[in-house]
């Protein structure tokens, strides 16, 4: 098992945690390894409720709080084995993006339909500093509606006002459609993707020029974020 692991890592020279191509085993946290995880499909707050609002009230005054999904949004994970081996790749762009979030003064919320034994262990190679996000919220905080994983955001505990969802399935955030971006998928295949770039423009823009209700100006920007981050071309 090391021998593979070692020539993996010299194949692929792993490079710092913040960027690049590096070898994870998602199995090797075994600390966030939850009862939920063992029941892959049905383990949603739809069969196992859990209280809501899913955060705490926040005395710090943000702009926003971005709601980020993970698989296809931020990272591409290719299993390599039925272990849990296998290959993660940032999106372009990736850390300068939540930096920029932070400079913002954006509140920053993983949210991911994937199992929290799975997402802790990527979480932790995006942020070993700890510092983008203020909450990580896995697959039992979704609910299942047409056998799909949906993110409810009115339970997270936010005025709907300033909260954006960012994400690369449209099902994901069906509940709150004016709250949503919708990002292209990142597969780990283009070095020239640009699409978190260009959020963080249009969103430095909206929170440089002042608003009420993020879901206004979202609809003003929407042939801007469609052609800039929903297709990316
Ligand atoms: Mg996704």
């Amino acid at each position: 098992m090391n021998g593979i692991k070692n020539t993996l890592n010299k194949l692929f020279k792993l490079k710092s945690p913040k960027t690049g191509i590096y070898l994870i085993e998602k199995n090797s946290h075994e600390n966030s390894l939850i009862e939920e995880d063992k029941n892959d499909i049905d383990n949603c707050s739809t069969f196992y409720p859990i209280k809501y609002p899913f955060l705490d009230n926040i005395d710090q005054d943000y702009n926003l709080s971005i709601v980020l999904d993970m698989d296809e949004t931020l990272i591409h994970f290719k299993n390599l084995d039925e272990n849990g081996k296998g290959i993660l790749r940032m999106r372009p762009g990736l850390n300068e993006f939540l930096d920029k979030l932070l400079e913002l003064n954006c509140e920053i919320i993983l949210f991911t339909a994937s199992t929290q034994s799975y997402a802790d262990v990527i979480i932790n190679e995006i942020e070993s500093e700890k510092k983008y996000f203020s909450y990580k919220l896995y697959r039992h905080h979704t609910i299942l509606i047409n056998n799909e994983f949906v993110k409810d955001i009115s339970k997270i505990g936010r005025d709907l006002k300033k909260v954006i969802i960012i994400d690369n399935s449209e099902v994901n955030f069906s509940l709150q459609k004016e709250n949503g971006i919708l990002i292209k998928s990142f597969f780990g295949d283009d070095e020239d993707d640009t699409s978190l770039y260009n959020l963080s423009y249009i969103l430095e823009n909206i929170i440089k020029k002042g608003f009420i209700d993020i879901r206004k100006e979202l609809h003003k920007y929407k042939s801007d974020i469609e052609a800039k981050v929903t297709s990316n071309e």
